[in-house]
Parts: C-alpha cells; structure tokens; sequence
C-alpha cells in the first residue's frame, strides 16, 4: 500500500484550499460593500471584515486538521467569533501526490510554525487597487521559510469577464513553485519595486542611489514578489521598517523555491521561528537573479539607519 504523504505536503495541500476560500472571503466582503475598516496602529495600518474573516477561516480550518502545529496570524481576534461556514476541509491533490523532499519527511507538527497574513495590501484594497492584494501562508521549519501559498484574489480582474478571476501560486523548498510563469527580468535593466503607501526619506534615498531605470510603486509584500517571478521588475527594495514576518514567510519560501534570495536591506537572512520578532526592522531586499548587485550598492548610511 502507498504510505500517507507526508505532513508537509498535507499541511501545504491544505493551505491551499484554504487560500482559494480565503479569495472568495476576500471578493465577497467587497462585493457586499461594507468593509468595516479598523484603524490599528494609524490610518496607513487597516483592518476590514475581509482581514478579520479571513484569518479567523485561514487559522480555524489549519488548527482543525493540524493541531499541533503554531499558526501565527497578523490580527489580534478572539477566536470564539468563528462560525462553521468560515471552515474550509478540503485539500489540493494535485500537491499531494508530488513527492516530499527527503529532509522534510520526518517533520512532527509541533515543528511548523505557519504565518497568516489574511490580506495583504490592504490599504491598497480599501482604495480599488484589487490586483495589488495577495492571502499569504508560509510554512516555516527550524526557524527558514520552507513552503508558501500566495493566492491573489483579483488576478485578471482588470482582464474583462470572460478572464479566469484569481489564481493561487504554491511553492516548496527542493519542489519549486507552481500556479504562474517564471520570468526573467529584461537583461540590463534596473526595475526596483517598492512600497506605494509606507513610504520615506530613507525609502527614496536608498532607491535612489540604486539608481534604477524605473521605480514601480505598488502595495503588498505578495504582490511585490509576484512582480519579481515574473520579470516585472529585478528587486524588491524597501528601506524601512514595518514589514512584518507574515509578509515575508510564504514569498520568501516561493522565491527561494525559484533561486531567487530575500534578506533584510543589511543582508541578514529573515528567521521564522515561533518566538521571534515579528517586525523586520532591517526592511527588505529581494531578487529572482543578481542579488548581489544590488546588495553591494545600498548605502553603508541606509544600512546603519536600519537596526534589525
Ligand atoms: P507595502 O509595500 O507598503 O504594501 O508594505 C508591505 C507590507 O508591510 C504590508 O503588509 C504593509 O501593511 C506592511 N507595512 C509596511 N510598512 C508599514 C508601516 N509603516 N506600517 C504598517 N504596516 C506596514
Ligand atoms: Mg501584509
Ligand atoms: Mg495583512
């Protein structure tokens, strides 16, 4: 008989149906037109009903089938609001039947640290800019980012009626990642993306002594490492703190599934394990190819500015 596939690839077949009941959570909360919009730390830090109900489905559904494992959520919510129909049970064969890398068989759940971030962009969503807004589950295993779901809910939806709405993107360390087309860059240019609502001096400063041929400005960690997979732009740059490790978590793991690398704006690698800070204070730097590039041209100056 076939053994049972291994934890891993359950917990990640699993996140992605749950990602796909996340997006329409996502789509019906807008549809409905009534958003609820929180103001947490100040007005460039929302929440909405679509980032309240979508963490409650996200981490209800995981710790349903996987109890042991730690599921860290962005929004702090009491977990006695979730309501049956927020559960989702269904898993994605299509993962399943990939086989497992080796060096993951033998994970237990209480070695896997999950991070939600039920809406990511949602400053972005709140203002019509659909296609900026990702649901992000990455999967993390002595403290590295090793699996990751990155559903986009408004993907095409500038694509007219007839275009497929949505689309969920999966990846794991040793597999690859799947659900869009890897990309180059174009050879010899210079695209830095970069935040379009948090931004600062020290933001514009470091890109600008990247000097790049073209800064694109849009919102979401998911939605920036989208744009590097598929060769919209070469580096994700952002020089400031407020990106949290549920914003990098499943990127990072779909960008290394790719050979890309992530690290904060110093270079330091991002760590996952469940106590851990969860601000990346260093900010961000990522890339599909050439990392070092850019690495080697950001300021000493930004770089002591940051304190991770
Ligand atoms: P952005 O590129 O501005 O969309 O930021 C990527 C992620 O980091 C989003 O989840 C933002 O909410 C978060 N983020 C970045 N900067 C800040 C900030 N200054 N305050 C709150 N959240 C931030
Ligand atoms: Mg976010
Ligand atoms: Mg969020």
């Amino acid at each position: 008989t076939m053994a049972s596939p291994a934890l891993l690839m359950r917990v990640v077949a699993s996140a992605y149906s749950v990602a796909e009941k996340a997006a329409t959570i996502v789509r019906n909360v807008m549809s409905a037109g009534d958003l609820g919009i929180v103001e947490k730390a100040g007005p460039n830090d929302l929440q909405t009903k679509a980032d309240r109900l979508v963490q409650m489905s996200i981490c209800a559904s995981l710790a349903r089938k996987f109890p042991k494992v730690t599921i860290i959520g962005e929004e702090e919510l009491s977990n006695d609001d979730v309501t049956e129909d927020l559960i989702e049970d269904g898993h994605c064969e299509e993962i399943l039947k990939k086989p497992c890398p080796a060096q993951y068989t033998g994970i237990k759940e209480e070695e896997l640290v999950i991070w939600v971030d039920p809406l990511d962009g949602t400053k972005e969503y709140t203002e019509g800019l659909l296609d900026h807004v990702t649901v992000l589950i990455g999967i993390a295993y002595g403290g590295k980012a090793i699996a990751g779901v990155i559903n986009q809910p408004y993907f095409n939806y500038e694509a007219g009626a007839d275009a497929m709405l949505g689309r969920t993107i999966w990846g794991v360390l040793g597999i690859g990642a799947f659900g869009f087309e890897l990309t180059e860059a174009p050879a010899g240019k210079h695209i830095i993306v970069t935040t379009r609502s948090h931004s600062s001096t020290l933001v514009n400063e470091c890109i600008s002594a990247l000097n790049p041929d073209t800064v694109i400005r849009v919102g979401g960690a998911g939605n920036k490492i989208i744009q590097l997979i598929e060769g919209k732009a070469s580096a994700y740059v952002f020089a400031s703190p407020g990106c949290k490790k549920w914003d990098t978590c499943a990127p990072e793991a779909i960008l290394h599934a790719v050979g890309g690398k992530i690290t904060d704006i110093c270079g330091n690698s991002f760590h996952y394990n469940k106590d851990v800070k969860h601000m990346n204070s260093a900010g961000v730097l990522a890339t599909l190819r050439n990392y070092d590039y850019y690495a080697s041209r950001i300021p000493n100056t930004v770089k002591q500015s940051l304190v991770p």
